[in-house]
């Protein structure tokens, strides 16, 4: 039996009822991603738990919350329990959460059947269904990188005319020109203002509580960043204290001196222009809790 375009996008997004008070949970999404990527390449999505445990280990590790759970629990967790979504199927009857059978048998997950066979008859559901998932639990300054490691193409999924999620909300496209006239066109981070003729070019609004996850289209919400430090504060690389001091992670590393001046930034307070609304409190600590990897560096 084939599953519906509309019956595998509701399952898909009913993965997100799984966020709890704003808690990230993406190893569900990363598994499906990651089983996407492997039709789109191999005509199955048959994924062996050794190859799992490392791929989806490495995703979650990368793309999902810091945790002290250990990387292969971290897997079994997804690779076991998306089983009671109706999306995913195991050849041998494990129990939940338990690495040792997974491994003694190197047990083999796949997309439950119905949902298998209506992607691999609509290559457009399938980049519907990719697009649905990454957008529901990433920021699009992420996404390419999350999609690229599940295996499927950014350009392809991204910009496919009618694939657009299930958008729940309404983004506020005003929202992101006022982020940048409150912080004068800079980047909050490291001041980089650059323009090409008369238009701002590489500073962009970047949600403190991401907007996937509830974060409002507010001013006390954004911060005007270069590109660079966009995608290092959205990785969770960079980071904000509770007075707004900017954290650096020890997760981060940099070798040449162009990559150390990120270095530099640890300690430093932001600095609005007067009257600029600060990132809220709770914006901040979600950010902190969420996102940012691990201990800040010692200042
Ligand atoms: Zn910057």
């Amino acid at each position: 039996m084939t599953s519906t375009r509309e019956e595998v996008l509701d399952r898909l997004s009913s993965l997100r009822l799984h966020q709890r008070h704003g808690r990230r949970a993406p190893h569900k999404p990363l598994l499906v991603l990651l089983a996407l990527g492997r039709l789109s390449e191999t005509g199955s999505s048959e994924l062996p738990w050794s190859e799992a445990e490392t791929r989806l280990g490495e995703l979650i590790a990368e793309f999902g919350p810091v945790s002290k759970t250990a990387r292969a629990q971290s897997v079994a967790y997804p690779f076991t329990h998306l089983r009671s979504d109706g999306v995913w199927a195991l050849n041998h009857d494990v129990r939940m959460d338990l690495v040792g059978p997974l491994r003694a048998r190197n047990v083999v997950g796949r997309l439950a059947d119905p949902i298998e066979m209506a992607l691999r008859k609509d290559p457009a559901l399938l980049r519907a269904a990719a697009r649905t998932l990454v957008e529901s639990h990433f920021p699009p300054s992420i996404a390419p990188d999350v999609l690229t490691a599940a295996g499927l193409d950014p350009d392809d999924i991204l910009h496919t005319p009618g694939a657009a999620a299930a958008a729940v909300r309404q983004r506020d496209a005003s929202w992101r020109l006022a982020v940048l006239q409150a912080w004068d066109r800079q980047c909050a981070f490291c001041g980089y203002d650059g323009q090409l003729l008369s238009a701002s070019v590489g500073v962009e609004a970047a949600h403190v509580r991401w907007w996937a996850f509830d974060g409002p289209d507010s001013l006390d919400n954004g911060l005007a960043l270069c590109v660079l430090h966009h995608k290092l504060f959205d990785f969770g690389a960079l980071g904000l204290d509770p007075d707004l001091r900017i954290h650096v992670s020890t997760a981060f590393t940099a070798r040449t001196s162009v990559g150390r001046t990120v270095y530099d930034l640890h300690g430093r307070m932001l600095k609005p222009r007067p009257g600029t609304p600060v990132p809220a409190a709770d914006h901040v600590s979600w950010h902190r809790r969420e996102v940012f990897k691990g201990e800040p560096l010692n200042a």
